[in-house]
């Protein structure tokens, strides 16, 4: 007879254990031999494995269905492109599909980007290439391409104190635009996003706030993983979970400091903050 269970440890740990008993006949049955082996540690990364493959056919079905949506709707502005270049066309009715194509190039495009930022990542091989730049400069950089895809919200400055930097200007760049275009796309019966730049000591602190749909407390201490989105949210606005984790790589990379405050049904507040000291330094 073989079966496992969990034993409780004297010290009152839960431990899996495998038991094996046999029958012992002398010649009337009088008893067990067998033994019990220890197989928590086992079971244990077994249980870990499980989890990490869901997780992974998880991401799978994300990612095919954030890779389908925008390559449906390209093929959809390619075909018509195709019919109306059989005809006599206006130009002017080309345009709008073109640049549809192009919006769903882009999207693919950053789709892509994500996924091997994150390869990069995780073997280590992440490049940050730093020099001194001015941070006003790139925020308004980061404005104004957002505001090429954004109608509804205004992006409004409140703070805004000069500083020079010593950073991966593209990369920090990345980061504004994700926590700028996250503000926007979690807030959609909204159409405000604000934006801070405050110096305390030796930091530099960026921070954006939005009065969107905020975050759960208890989702909050995961809002930085690796493929986290907010299950109730989740459905509702497209993403892989990647953008915020890659984030907060980029600065901790920097020796920065990232977090964030949310109130659910609120709004949300994310900021980084970059050490202006050793900035200075390298200056
Ligand atoms: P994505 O937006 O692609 O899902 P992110 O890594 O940028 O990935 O964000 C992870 C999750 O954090 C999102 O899925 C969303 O649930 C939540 N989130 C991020 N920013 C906000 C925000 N400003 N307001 C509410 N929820 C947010």
């Amino acid at each position: 007879m073989q079966t496992k269970f969990r034993f409780r440890h004297v010290n009152g740990e839960y431990r899996w254990v495998l038991v094996y008993a046999n029958p012992l006949f002398d010649p009337d049955f009088s008893g067990y031999i067998g033994s019990m082996i220890d197989i928590d540690e086992q079971e244990r990364a077994q249980k870990a494995t499980r989890t990490l493959l869901k997780k992974r056919d998880e991401f799978l079905g994300i990612a095919s269905h954030e890779l389908k949506t925008p390559i449906t709707s390209m093929k959809a502005s390619l075909q018509i492109l195709e019919k109306l270049s059989e005809t006599n066309f206006d130009p002017t009715k080309i345009r709008p599909f073109i640049a549809m194509a192009n919006k769903q190039v882009r999207k693919l495009t950053e789709i892509v980007d994500d996924l091997l930022d994150v390869t990069r990542i995780q073997s280590g091989k992440m490049q940050i290439n730093c020099a001194v730049y001015n941070f006003q400069d790139s925020v308004q950089d980061c404005i104004n391409e957002i505001t090429q895809y954004t109608t509804k919200h205004k992006l409004v400055i409140g703070k805004n104190v000069p500083a020079q930097v010593y950073a991966d200007r593209t990369r920090i760049e990345q980061v504004m635009v994700n926590l700028l275009s996250n503000a926007i796309k979690y807030s959609p019966n909204r159409d405000e996003v604000v934006i801070n730049i405050t110096k305390t000591h030796n930091n530099l602190k960026f921070s954006v706030t939005d009065f969107g749909i905020g975050i759960a407390k208890d989702k909050q201490a995961h809002i930085f993983d690796r493929f986290f989105r907010v299950h109730e949210s989740s459905q509702n606005f497209s993403g892989l979970g990647l953008g915020l984790y890659i984030s907060s790589e980029i600065i901790s990379r920097h020796k920065g400091k990232m977090g964030m405050d949310s109130e659910e049904g609120k709004g949300s507040t994310f900021w980084f903050s970059l050490p202006i000291g050793t900035l200075k330094q390298h200056a």
